[in-house]
């Protein structure tokens, strides 16, 4: 046993990850937590037996760092449809398309290929984009030019209806901004996942993921960490720990103050409002599964979804519980009842009388990834500290738990532990 202890700052997904992997490696970590729970952004609120993640939010099991590191028996995934349904205005009429992947869901092949998502030609060209991601290794992916996600579309064959109607309605709710000037090495590993991962919530929400890697970790909760240095870490009006290394696994802008140098990226922001509605749960969506979004974007939603068509255990027994995700974070009761009148459209169903659960306005949900984007950025800094979080890989679950592993494998390797980084092909096969 070695007699060596770390400090990690922040027990998000990305502290978390990088706990588990120093303690499998005989080092002693001490994880000091600003908030009440470990998480992050990845938490989960019960109020009146609903369980609300704080802000929509889905885990792709073909994550293979994830895969790696979570019992998903214990987890026991939901999965949502792999697909979405399309609501969009035909002659002032609502319409409902289905859009799925075949494979998985041959009962919506053919509503699938309908020119009213776009010509077949596009559709079919741009299916063959997504699985020719999927075959390529992320190394392989990230040694393509780098160029927008609309450009990239575009230049696979993507036509005007299919980019309006279903692909930038549906990434807009993943990357949080809709122009797509995300970075296409970013789109095509959402491609990848989801050729490969059907997206779901854990039963009982998505806190069970932190909580899960958390068992057995030293984790202090309310230690708002005020400065790192390389061997020490102050605690606000508490303790000075000393240690052979520190790791700074906060959000992004909480590493910039700590880290002179260090640069957080800009921020994606989103606020989801959770709904429970009156009518029966079964008259909504068809009892379907699967994400909602508007073809034509006839309102401030990017998505919606009837979480308890998927993960029953959401609400109470027979109830429903909709989560409504909007980009941005306004706040005033013309923008809500906005929300509620574009819920009305999305579910054909009057909506005045649903309750507001909750709503979560989330600033700093995700990092921006413009063009050019590094799949992966330093973990080493030029304090001698050490940084992990989405922001040094990708803005994701995935993302965030890479950077963990790889932060503490760059500081193992410094302390001359054995911890080999991976070999280049494997590096960025986890991102
Ligand atoms: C609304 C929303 C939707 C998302 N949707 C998806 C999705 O569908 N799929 C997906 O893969 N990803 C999604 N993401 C992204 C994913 O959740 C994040 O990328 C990931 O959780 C980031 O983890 P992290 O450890 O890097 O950072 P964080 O989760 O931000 O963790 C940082 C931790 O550091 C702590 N901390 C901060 N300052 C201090 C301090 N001074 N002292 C001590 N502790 C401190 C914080 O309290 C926090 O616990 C979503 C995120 C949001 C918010």
């Amino acid at each position: 046993m070695f007699a060596m202890t770390v400090v990690v700052v922040g027990a998000g997904l990305s502290g978390l990850a990088a706990a588990r992997h120093l303690t499998q490696h005989g080092v002693e970590v001490m994880v000091l937590e600003s908030a009440d729970a470990v998480g992050g952004r990845v938490r989960t609120d019960i109020v009146d037996g609903y369980r609300l993640d704080r802000g929509f939010q889905l885990y792709n099991p073909a994550y293979p760092e994830g895969a790696r590191l979570l019992d998903y028996e214990a987890l026991d995934l939901k999965p949502f449809i792999a697909g979405a349904r399309i609501i969009i205005s035909q002659g002032g009429h609502r319409q409902v398309i289905r859009v799925a992947d075949p494979r998985r869901q041959p009962s919506w092949a053919v509503p699938s290929l309908t020119a009213r998502i776009g010509s077949p030609l596009s559709t079919a060209r741009f299916g063959a984009y997504a699985v020719s991601r999927a075959v390529r290794s992320p190394a392989a992916l990230s040694g393509e030019p780098d160029i927008t996600a609309e450009d990239a579309l575009r230049r696979a064959g993507a036509d005007r209806t299919l980019m309006e109607r279903v692909l930038r309605p549906f990434l807009s709710g993943v990357f949080l901004e809709s122009d797509l000037t995300t970075s296409r090495r970013f789109l095509d590993l959402v491609l990848k996942s989801f050729v490969q991962g059907t997206p779901s919530v854990p039963a009982l929400g998505m806190q069970r993921i932190p909580d899960q890697l958390a068992r057995g970790l030293d984790v202090r909760l309310d230690q708002q960490v005020a400065s790192v240095s390389a061997h020490s870490v102050d605690v606000t009006g508490g303790d000075v720990h000393s240690a052979e290394g520190v790791i700074v696994a906060t959000d992004p802008t909480t590493a910039a103050r700590l880290i002179p140098g260090v640069r957080a990226p800009a921020a994606r922001s989103v606020t989801t409002w959770y709904y429970r509605p009156t009518c029966a749960p079964d008259e909504l969506a068809d009892g379907e599964a699967a994400l909602i979004l508007d073809g034509a974007r006839r309102g401030p939603l990017v998505n919606t979804v009837v979480l308890t068509h998927a993960a029953p255990d959401y609400a109470p027994a027979g109830s429903a519980l909709i989560a409504a995700s909007a980009l941005g974070v306004r706040d005033t009761p013309a923008h809500e009842s906005a929300v509620r009148d574009h819920l009305a459209w999305l579910y054909g169903v009057p909506t005045r009388d649903w309750d507001v659960i909750a709503r979560y306005a989330i600033p700093y949900a995700l990092p921006a990834m413009p063009v050019p984007f590094d799949l992966q950025r330093p973990t080493r800094t030029s304090r001698g500290v050490y940084i992990a979080g989405d922001h040094r890989d990708t803005s994701s679950i995935q993302g965030a738990l890479v950077s963990g592993r790889r932060a503490a494998q760059a500081l193992l390797s410094d302390l001359g532990i054995a911890a080999p980084n991976p070999a280049p092909s494997e590096s960025l096969e986890a991102s």
